[in-house]
Order: C-alpha cells, then sequence, then structure tokens
C-alpha cells in the first residue's frame, strides 16, 4: 500500500470516529453526518495540526481565527436544515472554508463572506482543490450580509455579533431560517424564522464565538 492510500484509510478511520462522537453529541441529521464522514477535514488545516483535525476541538487558521469544532458546524448545519433544505445559503465568517463545503455538498448555491483578504484566498484554494463549484465568495464586512444575492433561504453566521444585524433579516426569503451566535461575554447560539409577518426567534444552546469585527482586512 502506497503512503497516500495509507493516509486515506487513516482519516477515513479518524472521520467514522468523529461521526460517532458527534452521534453522541446528539447530531441526528443523516445527510449532514454522510457528508461529514466523507469531507477530509484534514486538507483545511495547516499540515502541522492535520493530525488533530478530526478531534472535537477549534484549531487555529491564522490570522487569530479559528476552524469552528466539528460538533458546532454539525449543529449549525443541522438547524439550518431542520425544516428542509434552503436552495440558496449565505454564510459569514468563511475561515478556512470547511463550513462552506458541508454547506456547498447540502445545498444548491453558496455565497460566502470574508473580511480577512488571505483566509478567503486559503477557503477559495481548498473548495477548487476539492472541486466544489457552487461556492461564490467575497471579501467584505458581512454584517450587512449580501444583498446583490438576496434573498436567501438560510443565512449562518460564524461569528458573534452583540445584537441582530436587521440587515441578516432583510435577507432572508420568508420561510428562510438564519442561524448565528448572539452577545458578547456570553453568546447564544439563535435561530431566526422569517414569517410572513415578522419572524420567531428562538434561542438554542450556550456557545463560544469569535466575534463579528467590522471591516475588512
Ligand atoms: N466557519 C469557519 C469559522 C471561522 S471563525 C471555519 O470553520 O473555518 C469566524 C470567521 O469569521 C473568521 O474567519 C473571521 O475573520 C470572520 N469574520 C469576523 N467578522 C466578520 C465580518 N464582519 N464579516 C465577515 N467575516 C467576519
Amino acid at each position: 500500500m502506497d503512503a497516500a492510500a495509507g493516509i486515506g484509510m487513516t482519516s477515513d478511520r479518524s472521520r467514522r470516529r468523529m461521526v460517532d462522537m458527534l452521534r453522541h453529541a446528539c447530531v441526528a441529521d443523516e445527510r449532514v453526518l454522510a457528508v461529514m464522514q466523507e469531507l477530509p477535514r484534514h486538507a483545511f488545516v495547516e499540515e502541522g495540526i492535520a493530525s488533530r483535525a478530526y478531534e472535537d476541538t477549534p484549531l487555529p487558521i491564522g490570522h487569530g481565527q479559528t476552524i469552528s469544532s466539528p460538533t458546532i458546524v454539525a449543529r449549525m448545519t443541522q438547524l439550518l436544515l431542520e425544516k428542509g433544505v434552503p436552495g440558496r445559503v449565505l454564510e459569514i465568517g468563511t475561515g478556512c472554508g470547511y463550513q462552506t463545503a458541508v454547506l456547498a455538498r447540502l445545498v444548491k448555491e453558496v455565497y460566502t463572506i470574508e473580511r480577512i483578504a488571505p483566509l478567503l484566498d486559503k477557503a477559495r484554494r481548498h473548495l477548487r482543490d476539492l472541486r466544489f463549484y457552487n461556492v461564490r465568495f467575497k471579501h467584505r464586512d458581512g454584517s450587512g450580509g449580501y444583498a446583490e444575492g438576496a434573498p436567501y433561504d438560510g443565512i449562518l453566521c460564524a461569528a458573534s455579533a452583540p445584537s441582530l444585524p436587521v440587515e441578516l433579516l432583510s435577507q432572508l426569503a420568508p420561510g428562510g431560517r438564519l442561524v448565528l451566535p448572539l452577545g458578547t461575554d456570553e453568546q447564544w447560539l439563535h435561530v431566526i424564522e422569517r414569517t410572513a409577518d415578522g419572524h420567531l426567534d428562538e434561542r438554542r444552546e450556550a456557545v463560544r464565538f469569535v466575534p463579528l469585527v467590522p471591516g475588512v482586512a
């Protein structure tokens, strides 16, 4: 067996263990589990820490940012898909692009926004290497969303704002869902659904995210 096949097999086994761990963490959506079983999370982090890619932990991706833990990625995706698979999704906080890739396997179109240019470039490379063609990358401050691509059936934000950015809500299609952390010292994951005459806001679980930072870098 050559070395590359060996690495392939090891990561396949590590991913199976990760998926078992996700099931124990109450991730029940088989669509999400199947995608995470298949996607090489180790390809999204630096080689030096690739051996830790299937542990349930955030890992550094440079520029003071982290790749979200597998549990958080799985849970947020599961919440987004709870009432059906959205067609077009906006992601805020691309980071290394792992969550982007999970979304892109599940939905038709993904728009993803990152404020740190070198991170966006890295994510673009990762998704190109894995042959994703349904993702549009934008370098900008995502607090205002991306009106040019609206309306979205789903919006997922990977950085915490002190309060709900109203533009995000206005870019949701009726019935669309917005999954995002809110708060500063204490943060909660919220699921906000746009209804015919307003919106429903559910607070789900305590979380820890990097802050949503204004401006670009
Ligand atoms: N899903 C990513 C998470 C990265 S951490 C991953 O798994 O890799 C959150 C990301 O949000 C960081 O890359 C950070 O630079 C970005 N971010 C923070 N504030 C932002 C803003 N206002 N607009 C766009 N991206 C932002």
